[in-house]
This record gives structure tokens, sequence and C-alpha cells, in this order.
């Protein structure tokens, strides 16, 4: 399908080709699902929510619920104000959750509606009852990504919920960025494995990983209940994880609470789980636990093994920018040489860090933020690279150009992996290390001369 790109470049400011990103409310949809009992309210059209409701679901292989505002042509002209209105009394009545997270699409946001006075309105109106939360994000697509939407979510938890009542409470927060529910799950275990308390919010397991039991449950069990994030102003400190999802959140946090936080990138490789696990033992005061050590000793001992297959391997890398970064520092703690590494958000941090992280190893990086995959194709057919890594929209140059390709982030629409195994943290390193061989082994297996295969590599 790729095959007519040319390796030419020409100037390009007003047009992205298959962009590495998504749009805004895709994000706050799923940050609100990691609140037990929310419905993710999408303000616009049923076409937009119908969108991220299937991209969700189509990565996390769950139900992703929702509901919209419906936007019609008057809505368009005239203002959702009737529309949210109708939307608040129809959702507090028929489907009973705890709070309503309402975000904002490009319409909605064009239009200019206001939604704290609308939400005013309702609740004067006797539309939802007092027992019911809602909070709301302003999420237009037209700026930044589905990674900016979900910060914005997260950020309207705090400053919607969260409270500082004197009380200090033994518990860290962890907000974690825009990972799957599996790795949320992972360092919920490395956590409790240091015997300590955690509120991780918005947490999405048991949420879209949940068990097929026969029953389906609108409100699965898990997520961080309202009385849970509102405790959060309490807590003796919080751990985010990533610039672009999570510092934002832990910022106001700080600001309205008065809750220290560590802000870290994600943990995706050696030193970045360090970092995390250094980050909890501060807080809570406790010692990292021998078992945590053989852990982390497992994974030195992998990357031993199998380190003169990866060292000085060409790597391309495209996603959101915390999941990226995070990948470059891994891909160098490995000697491997992530020479082309792009995002689709915006950020001048993107740049700036993953140049700060190369500048040894590999100084002539084409680093780029607001980019397309289809500039990253071009440069791949000026000068190739040993490996792709990147969600599932990659697959078409890895086919084009006969790379092997490991898919990694947000989404993987034609895999299943990703829902259950955790790509954070020392055991998720193992697991990502075992995709990268698989991927390069695969390839020569299939390609080398019948006379040259080898049964043990
Ligand atoms: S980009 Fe805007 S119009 Fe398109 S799906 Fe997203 S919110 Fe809706």
């Amino acid at each position: 399908m790729l095959n007519g790109t040319t390796a030419e470049i020409k100037e390009r400011s007003a047009l992205r080709i298959n962009p590495a990103k998504t749009c805004q409310p895709i994000g706050a949809m799923y940050a609100a699902l990691g609140i037990h009992g929310c419905m993710p309210h999408s303000h616009g059209s049923q076409g937009c929510c119908s969108y991220h409701r299937s991209h969700l679901t189509r990565h996390y292989k769950d139900p992703v619920i929702a509901t919209t505002s419906s936007f019609t042509e008057g809505s368009s002209v005239f203002g959702g104000m009737a529309n949210l209105n109708q939307a608040l009394e129809n959702i507090c009545t028929i489907y009973k959750p705890e709070i309503v997270a309402i975000h904002t699409t490009c319409l909605s946001e064009v239009i200019g509606d206001d939604i704290p006075t609308i939400v005013k309105k309702a609740i004067e109106e006797g539309k939802v009852p007092s027992t019911i939360k809602v909070i709301h994000a302003n999420t237009p697509s037209f700026v930044g990504s589905h990674i900016t939407g979900f910060s914005n979510m997260v950020t309207a938890m705090v400053k919607y919920l969260c409270e500082k009542t004197g009380e200090p409470i033994n518990q860290v927060n962890v907000i974690p960025g825009f990972i799957d529910p599996a790795d949320m799950r992972e360092i919920k275990r490395l956590a409790k494995e240091m015997g300590i308390n955690t509120l991780m919010f918005p947490d999405t397991s048991d949420v879209l990983d949940s068990p097929q039991t026969g029953v389906y449950e609108m409100y699965p069990k898990g997520g961080a209940t309202v009385a849970q994030i509102t405790s959060a102003g309490d807590s003796i400190g919080t751990v985010a994880l990533g610039h672009f999802a999570s510092h934002p959140p832990a910022i106001a946090l700080e600001e309205k609470c008065g809750t220290p936080s560590a802000q870290l990138e994600l943990p995706i490789g050696i030193s970045a789980t360090d970092q995390l696990i250094d980050a909890l033992r501060t807080f809570a005061a406790v010692e990292v636990p021998a078992s945590i050590v053989q852990e982390r000793g497992r994974l030195l001992d992998t990357i031993s093994d199998i380190g003169q297959y990866l060292y000085g391997k060409r790597v391309a890398i495209f996603g959101d920018p915390d999941q990226v970064i995070a990948l470059t520092q891994f891909l160098v703690e490995l000697d491997m040489k992530p020479v082309y590494v792009i995002t689709g958000s915006q950020g001048n941090h993107f740049e700036n860090r993953v140049g700060e992280i190369l500048k040894e190893q590999v100084p002539d990086a084409k680093i780029k933020q607001n980019a397309d995959l289809f500039e990253l194709h071009q440069w791949i057919k000026q000068e190739g690279v040993d490996l792709l890594m990147g969600n599932t929209y990659g697959k078409y140059i890895a086919r084009a150009e006969n790379i092997p390709f490991v898919r990694f982030g947000f989404p993987i629409l034609d895999r299943i992996g990703h829902r259950v195994f955790p790509i954070v943290a020392y055991q998720g390193a193992q697991r990502l290390l075992d995709k990268i061989i698989d991927a390069f082994f695969d390839k020569k297996d299939r390609e080398v001369a019948e006379e040259l295969i080898e049964l043990v590599q």
C-alpha cells in the first residue's frame, strides 16, 4: 500500500499524512473510565463518540461505555445547552453512574459552549441528584492529541474532586499516564511488594481488562472511587509518570493541596524503573525488598545474554511522547541506536529530552514533534533501519520496507498481548526484549540461506 512513498522530501507546513496521534477526547474518555462508576460523556455529535468508543474498544478488546449529547444541525447553530441538559437527566435516571465526566469535541469547542454554566443549570433544575458528581474537561481536537485530552481529564479530577482535610493518609498517589491496564496492574504489584499503600488514578485495571464472567456489568469493579480521588490531597506524595500525560495534574494537585510530587518518566526500561522504585521508597520510607532486586537482576541477566544481537542496531520509533521518550532511553541502555524518533503530539520537551538522551550515542538522530508516518517512511527510504517500533499503523511501512516490527503503544488493533502482558518495570522490559529478539530472529530464520540457518542462536 505504501510502495508509492518516495524518498525525496518536499517541504510541508500545513499538511500531515498519517499523523502519529489521535484526537483529544479519546484520551479524556480513557482517563474517565479509570474512575469507578463513571459515565464518560462526549459533548458533540454522535460520530465523534462512536469513533472514540470503537477506537478504544479495538485496542482494549472490551466494551467501552460513553454517552453523547448527539448534536444535530440545530445544536451546531444554536449551541448544545438543551442537548447536554437532556443528556444529564437521561444519564442520571437510566444509567445511574456515581460520576459523569464530560469532555468536549471540536464542534462544541468551536461553538463555545460553557460547560460549567450548563451543568450548574441542570443541577439547579434538579436533573442531577446531589449523589452524582459531574466533572468536565475542555478537549478541543484542533490542538494537542489524545495525550493532551488524557492529561486535561486527570487535571479535571484534581480540580473538581481532590481535597486536603489536614488529616494525612499513609498512601502514595500514582498518576500512571496513558498506559494499558496491564501496566497499571504491574506498577501496583510492585508497590504492594514494597509494602506501600498506593492510590492510582485514573486506574483502568479491572475496567478494561475485566474477566469474562458471563454477566455484563456496566460499571466493572475497577477504577479509583470518587472518595479515593478526593483523598489524594491528604496523601504523602504523588508519583507522576510522564511529562505530557501526568505532570500537569500532579502540579495542579501540588498547587491545590500542597501534596509534593515526584515527576518522573514512564517506567520503561532499567533506569526509569529504578527511579520509580526510588521515588516510592522515599515517599513511603521503606526498604526495597529482595524480590524486586532479584527481578532487576534477572532483567540484567537477559540483557547480558542477548546484548550482542542488539548492539548498534538502527531503530525508528514513533508514538505517544511519554512512551517514546521512555523507550528511547531503554534502547540506549541496550546499546541500540534510535536514529529516527517522532511523535505526533506537540511540545518542545519531546525534542529536548530525546536529544539529551541521544546526544552521546546517536548525535545525528532525527527527532521531531508534530510529525507524521509519511515523513518517517521517507527517512527510512533514504537510510534504512533494522527495527521499527510503534503502534499498529506502522505495519504498512514495515511491510513495504521488509523491516522487523514491534508493536508498542496505542493503538494496537491487530494483536492481543498488550491486554495481558505489561511493558513497564523490570518484567515489562523482559517482554519488550522478547518481542525485539523475536522480530530479529524471525526475519533471519525466514530469509537466511538454508546452509546458514542456526538451530541455536
Ligand atoms: S477530531 Fe474533532 S470532529 Fe474529529 S472525531 Fe475528534 S473530536 Fe470529533
